[in-house]
This record gives structure tokens, C-alpha cells and sequence, in this order.
């Protein structure tokens, strides 16, 4: 028996300058269900939760809520028609008490009954089990009990639907548990759920029901006990488990110098990666493979110090260092080419010719600048080098292709002459031949005695690249895969079963 539907979203279209977010996407919630919303990043998860929310107006398609097609304009709307939304940033007063927090801009008058709120919340946190007492500020509160608080407001205000979008990457085990315990109170009150997370065991864990959303589109709602964990991976890359191609695979650069260029043990970081062990020898092309949001990113940016290293010991070529800042990553010939170009790589208004140089002038601090002569030499000569496109070295980088933007942020790490090299989707987003072109560097860079750490959406790109898959889930190493004969498929497999022990 289905239970009785409370949210049907129809033909749900959205798009952005350039982008179309979502496209006659269809969307069902029951009363008591927990719904997992999946897909990588970007394929319009949280578009879809903004969209039913009032956030963005929607081009096209309708919402029915309890039988009737409603319009929101505002999460204030959302709320008051029983739609409550926690998202991963708290978005409640940390200053105010928990109580505070519960019932604040909804007293009817200024006079605000102290004793009979703190009872209120009391009585609430108590119900559903919530460790927080009424009259603690909620910034004293751990991140999982702020959010429980801000789903205790949703509650009582009755709320019939709760999203939560990505509520547990910042929680450990325990506070997942309490989340998790939470949210099948909820369900029992009937209330429907829809959760989005990156974590695939925390969607068997808690789900029945899953919507998989890939580039905007919609690609099935399945029955969580029915669909395999493969199967949802498979849907959410689109890549059909029978449609693997064999790869030429490249000849693994290995060395016979057994002391790594670069190794770290139980290295971990503020943004939340396990503690991992990785090395990398002279020569050698490896990869973190695993879904968009699995820890790929994360693991690298601890590698380069990027994010706050919490723990671990780093070696390089057999000497312990210790590395605090991307500064001290580069000082000992690291060098870092970020996913995320737009944001962190380029630096839109400035020259072609800075951001070539851009690197190297840190590493040699800025009292020390270069000569123009000696920038422009090397401007042009990695613009010769890498098949730079632009009308000149002074040209702002703005202008460029994406294609030719990513040369350009390549030209500026191949300029500091790194003895290991970090690449971070580094063909994401551009065109095929440059594409081909960058596969191609870096198997000529390894040739020529560099290492080279290669992250790729795309599976098949990586085996043709790496010599060696690391395969990441949920933020933690499951396994490696290694040889001439690694196929598309042991990768997804990996990704999907997780391999513990078996590094
Ligand atoms: P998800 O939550 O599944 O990771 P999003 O819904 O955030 O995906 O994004 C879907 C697509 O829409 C992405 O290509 C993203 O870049 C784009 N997008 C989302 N929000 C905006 C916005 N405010 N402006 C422009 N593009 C956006
Ligand atoms: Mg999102």
C-alpha cells in the first residue's frame, strides 16, 4: 500500500544564465516517507529544494501541496504552508537561547512569556529527544543539536514536510545516529522527508524511497530496498553497467626509487576527510576516484595543506615536514591546481601574463618582484609551450575560453617546476581537443620525472591517465586499483560496495 501523497511537483523547469538547472523534473512526497533527492553536484538537487521552497521562481511546472497547486515566494510562505527546511548552515540566532531560537518572530505581541516558553521548549525537546535545555545559548549547542533545534521549530510548526539538505556533512557518527533516530520520529508523526546527502550508506540506512536527478533531468524515483548501490551510481553518472569500453591503459611511470616523492599517514582536515594514508612515487600518475562530494577534493586539499590539516606526518622524498599553508606546499614543489577554476583558479581581471607568473611571484614572496622582462619571457613562453590562445599576454584572462583559461592556471604551476603535481578536474568543462591535450601533459610531464595526482568526474579519462585509482566513498579511502587492467566497471564497483582492507 502507498500512503497518501502530501507533495507532487510536475514538469518542474528552472534555468540560469547559461544553465538549465532543472528540466521537466517530476517529484513525489508521501506522508511518513523518507525520500532521498540524489545526485552529483550540480545535477539540481538543491535547485528543485529551492523551487518548492520559494527561493527561486520556478519557469515552468506546478506544485501541489495537500491536493492544491500553491505558490511560494518566500521559505516564510514555505513555512507557513507547512514546508520546513534545514540546511547545512545553520541559519538560526547563535546568540539566543535554544528556547529563544524555537519561537523567536512568532510571539503575537512584544511581551514575550519567558516561563511558559522555556516550558514549551522543554516539553518539545524532551518529546523528541533532543540534548539541549531551553535556556542554553544555542551557539554552546554542538552543529547536530542546533540543527535539531532548528527541525524542533519546524515541528512545532507543524510542519507536514521537512527538508534536509545535506544536514549530516559536518555531524560524526554519534550525531548522525541522534539525527537519524530524529528524523524516524518524525515519520512515524507522518511527517514526509526529504534528505539529501553525499554519504550513500546514510541513504540505506534511513531511506525508502530514492529520486535520482542527473544534469537536471529526472531519472527515476526507486524503492531504496530495490535498487543496489551500483545500480544508483550507475543512474547518478549515467553510465550504463553493461557499457563499459576497455581503455588502452598508459604504461604505469613507477620508479625504482622506493622512497616516495610524497607520503602522509593518517592525514585528515578540517574539512572532514578520515584520516588516510597515500603515497606517490617519482614519475607516477595516481588518481582519487569516487562520486562528486565522495572526499576527492577534500583528500587533495589536505595533501596541499589547502584546508586546516588536523592530523597526520608528511614525508617528502623520505624527510619529514611538516606543512601548514599552501605557502610551505609549494616551497617544497607542490603545486595545486584547484577544482573549482572560477573561484579559485583564475584571477578574472588580471593578465593573461599574472596569472602565468602568479605562482611562481608567491613562491618568491611579493617584495620580490619579478622584472617585466622576465614575466613577459615567461608568459610567452608557456603560452608557445601549451597552445595558449589569446590576443596577447597582456589580455585579461576574462576573455579567454575555458579551455584556454585552464592552460593558462597550468602554465603558472608548470612555471614553479613542481616536483609533484595536484590536478583537480582539471578538464572539466572545456572543450575536447584541449581535453586531449591535458591528458596528454600529464603523461608527458610523468615521463619526465614528475608526479602527478589526477581527479576526474569522468572514469574512463582517469584509467587512460593514472596508473593507480584511489577509490574514495563517504569521505574515506576504500580501496586502490592498480594495473594494466583496471576497467570502468571495478572502479564503479569499488565506489559502490567500498573495499575496507583492501589497501
Ligand atoms: P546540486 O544541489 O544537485 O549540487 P544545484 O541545484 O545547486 O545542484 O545546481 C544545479 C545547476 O544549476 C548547477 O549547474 C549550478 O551551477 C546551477 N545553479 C544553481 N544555482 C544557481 C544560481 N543561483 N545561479 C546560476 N546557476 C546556478
Ligand atoms: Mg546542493
Amino acid at each position: 500500500m502507498q500512503s497518501e501523497i502530501i507533495l507532487r511537483m510536475e514538469g518542474i523547469s528552472k534555468s540560469f544564465p547559461g544553465v538549465k538547472a532543472l528540466q521537466n523534473v517530476d517529484f513525489v512526497l508521501r506522508k511518513g516517507e523518507i525520500h532521498a533527492l540524489m545526485g552529483e553536484n550540480g545535477a539540481g538537487k538543491s535547485t528543485l529544494i529551492k523551487v518548492l521552497t520559494g527561493v527561486y521562481e520556478k519557469d515552468a511546472g506546478q506544485i501541489i501541496l495537500d491536493g492544491r497547486n500553491v505558490v511560494c515566494r518566500s521559505p516564510q510562505e514555505a513555512l507557513s504552508m507547512g514546508i520546513g527546511t534545514v540546511f547545512q548552515e545553520i541559519a538560526l540566532c547563535p546568540n539566543l537561547t535554544v528556547a529563544e531560537n524555537m519561537f523567536i518572530g512568532r510571539s503575537q505581541n512584544s511581551f514575550v512569556r519567558w516561563k511558559e516558553m522555556n516550558a514549551k521548549a522543554a516539553q518539545l525537546l524532551d518529546s523528541l529527544g533532543i540534548p539541549a535545555s531551553p535556556t542554553q545559548e544555542l551557539s554552546s549547542c554542538s552543529i547536530a543539536v542546533q540543527q535539531m533545534v532548528s527541525i524542533a521549530r519546524a515541528i512545532d510548526m507543524d510542519c507536514k514536510i521537512l527538508i534536509l539538505d545535506e544536514p549530516t556533512s559536518s555531524l560524526d557518527e554519534d550525531e548522525v545516529k541522534k539525527l537519524f533516530a530524529l528524523m524516524r520520529e518524525l515519520k512515524a508523526r507522518g511527517v514526509g522527508i526529504i534528505f539529501i546527502t553525499h554519504f550513500l550508506d546514510q541513504v540505506y540506512e534511513i531511506s525508502d524511497t530514492i529520486t535520482v536527478l542527473r544534469n537536471g533531468e529526472l531519472i527515476g524515483e526507486y524503492q531504496t530496498a530495490a535498487l543496489s548501490q551500483i545500480e544508483l551510481i550507475s543512474k547518478m553518472m549515467g553510465k550504463a553497467l553493461s557499457d563499459v569500453s576497455e581503455m588502452k591503459k598508459q604504461e604505469p611511470q613507477t620508479s625504482s626509487d622506493s622512497v616516495p616523492v610524497f607520503e602522509a599517514t593518517g592525514l585528515s582536515s578540517a574539512a572532514g576527510v578520515r584520516p588516510f594514508d597515500f603515497r606517490i612515487e617519482k614519475g607516477e600518475v595516481n588518481g582519487f576516484a569516487g562520486l562528486l562530494g565522495s572526499g576527492r577534493s577534500e583528500s587533495v586539499r589536505a595533501i596541499f595543506a589547502a584546508d586546516k590539516v588536523t592530523s597526520g606526518e608528511v614525508k617528502i622524498n623520505g624527510k619529514k615536514v611538516k606543512l601548514k599553508t599552501p605557502l610551505d606546499a609549494m616551497k617544497n614543489g607542490i603545486g595545486y591546481l584547484p577544482e573549482d577554476r572560477k573561484h579559485e583558479g583564475i584571477v578574472g581581471e588580471l593578465s593573461v601574463r599574472d596569472n602565468i607568473i602568479l605562482a611562481l611571484q608567491v613562491m618568491k614572496g611579493f617584495f620580490r618582484p619579478l622584472s617585466r622582462k622576465q614575466a613577459e619571457e615567461f608568459a610567452n613562453e608557456y603560452i608557445e609551450k601549451l597552445g595558449i590562445k589569446t590576443p596577447s599576454i597582456n589580455t585579461p584572462i576574462d576573455s579567454l575560453s575555458g579551455g584556454n583559461q585552464q592552460k593558462v592556471v597550468l602554465a603558472r604551476w608548470l612555471l614553479t617546476h613542481p616536483m609533484y603535481l595536484i590536478l583537480d578536474e582539471p578538464t572539466r568543462g572545456i572543450d575536447v581537443g584541449t581535453k586531449v591535450e591535458i591528458q596528454k601533459l600529464v603523461l608527458r610531464l610523468a615521463e619526465d620525472g614528475v608526479s602527478l595526482t589526477f581527479i576526474s568526474s569522468e572514469i574512463d579519462e582517469m584509467i587512460r591517465v593514472c596508473s593507480r585509482l584511489i577509490v574514495m566513498k563517504d569521505r574515506e579511502i576504500v580501496g586502490e586499483l592498480s594495473g594494466m587492467n583496471v576497467t570502468e566497471q571495478d572502479a564503479m564497483h569499488m565506489i559502490a560496495q567500498g573495499g575496507k582492507g583492501h589497501v
